[in-house]
């Protein structure tokens, strides 16, 4: 591994120093501005979880290892979770919220972001009553169920003078930051040709869990690994699509995969003639990106789960530290709120936007079968 230290990364990174920084304008960090009192100088960022599910777990590690944020407050609907996470992360009774009295957080002093974690079906209510409460948002992906509930969280978050992030952690990953630069630079030349595909083998899922269920999860896997896929064609092309094809795949277990996709594929076609293709499914595991470009290749597997990620382009293996990369989209965003500067689009509210833009015009290529112009 390259001695590479998991800090000077990651503060470069949440700084957009590097290469990242100097690729097109993609990713320019231009629209820092300071629109805060600067209360937050030489202090950590006071973190809420809101929704203690799977995910929560992860973050909360990610909490105890991030150099700029910590956990302060939790948000629940389960009395036991109340009481084994105050014991496990030391929480004060004072900053423990259900769904129900929520709203109080406004009041409380040692809160300063919500990050919401709940069912994608819930991302827009809760985005909205933490901005309404004047507090900054971190929400997962994908962003909501509809683009519309994401044009409503940004335009809240606007009118409460709070920052929206998305939890994109593979934006603050070395080997993702590589493969941006190396599209984005042209690095081997124009990229021709992308094959990203994200897929886990969802045996065994509990019939009542909310991914099976459309007003909780937004659909099946294309919205909650297929983001992914459209994430990497967009941020290492640098541009976004104009226009998209898509197919339901075949449903293997009909009697569970009742109100959402099982699997989807689609082809996304960009301004400079570049098709990435991808296949997002509950029934296998598929966990892997490809670019062919005008004089080279890039390419990774795995490469969109938490990794270890294994990489290589023409020139040779990727040699990158392992992060933890909760940790490292923490310290990313929570460098700028700190700091009283404005996010980045890439990594704001807009950004979520994007994607599900991309998402509806893949649902609506599989249903029609026609070529749909995404605008
Ligand atoms: P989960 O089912 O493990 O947790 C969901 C939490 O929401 C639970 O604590 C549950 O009690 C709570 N909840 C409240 N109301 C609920 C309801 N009506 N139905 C079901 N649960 C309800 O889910 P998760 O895997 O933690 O996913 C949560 C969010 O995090 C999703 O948006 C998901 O896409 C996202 N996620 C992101 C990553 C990543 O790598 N960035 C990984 C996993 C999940």
């Amino acid at each position: 591994m390259k001695s590479v230290s998991r800090r000077s990364f990651v503060k470069n990174a949440g700084l957009g120093i590097g290469t990242v920084a100097m690729s097109p304008a993609f990713f320019s960090l231009e629209e820092m501005f300071s629109s805060m009192n600067g209360r937050y100088q030489g202090e950590k960022l006071n973190v809420a979880l809101c929704g203690l599910g799977r995910y929560a777990n992860i973050l909360a590690k990610g909490l105890q290892a991030s150099e700029f944020c910590q956990l302060t407050g939790i948000i629940t609907g389960s009395p036991e979770k109340e009481v084994s996470w105050k014991e496990k992360y030391g929480i004060p009774s004072k900053n423990i919220y259900n769904y129900e009295n929520f709203d109080e957080i406004r009041d409380n002093k040692d809160i300063d972001l919500v990050y919401v974690v709940l069912p994608n079906g819930m991302h827009k209510e809760f985005t909205i009553r933490a901005a309404t409460a004047s507090k900054h948002v971190i929400v997962e992906k994908p962003m909501a169920n509809t683009a519309e509930e994401c044009r409503e969280m940004i335009a809240a978050c606007k009118d409460a003078g709070v920052q929206l992030a998305l939890g994109y952690r593979l934006h603050y990953e070395p080997n993702h930051l590589e493969i941006m630069r190396l599209g984005q630079e042209k690095v081997f030349g124009q990229v021709r040709l992308i094959e990203a595909s994200l897929g886990f083998n969802m045996t065994g899922i509990d019939p009542g869990d909310w991914h099976l269920n459309k007003k909780l999860s937004g659909g099946g896997p294309l919205m909650n690994l297929g983001v992914y896929c459209i994430q990497s064609n967009r941020y290492v092309l640098g541009e976004e699509p104009v226009s998209v094809t898509a197919q339901f795949l075949p449903k293997i277990r009909p009697d569970l995969f009742v109100e959402v996709e099982e699997g989807i594929t689609w082809q996304l076609n960009f301004p400079n003639g570049a098709v990435g293709t991808s296949t997002t499914t509950s029934t296998s595991s598929v966990d892997r990106f490809y670019a062919a470009a005008d004089h080279g290749f890039f390419e990774m597997s795995p490469a969109i789960s938490y990794g270890p990620f294994i990489g290589r382009s023409s020139s040779g293996p990727f040699d990158f530290p392992v992060i933890n990369q909760q940790a490292a989209q923490l310290d990313g965003i929570g460098k700028y709120i700190l700091e009283n500067k404005k996010l980045p689009i890439h990594i704001a509210g807009e950004e979520g936007l994007k994607d599900m833009i991309v998402i509806e015009a893949i649902y609506k290529a599989a249903e029609t079968g026609r070529k749909i112009v995404i605008k």
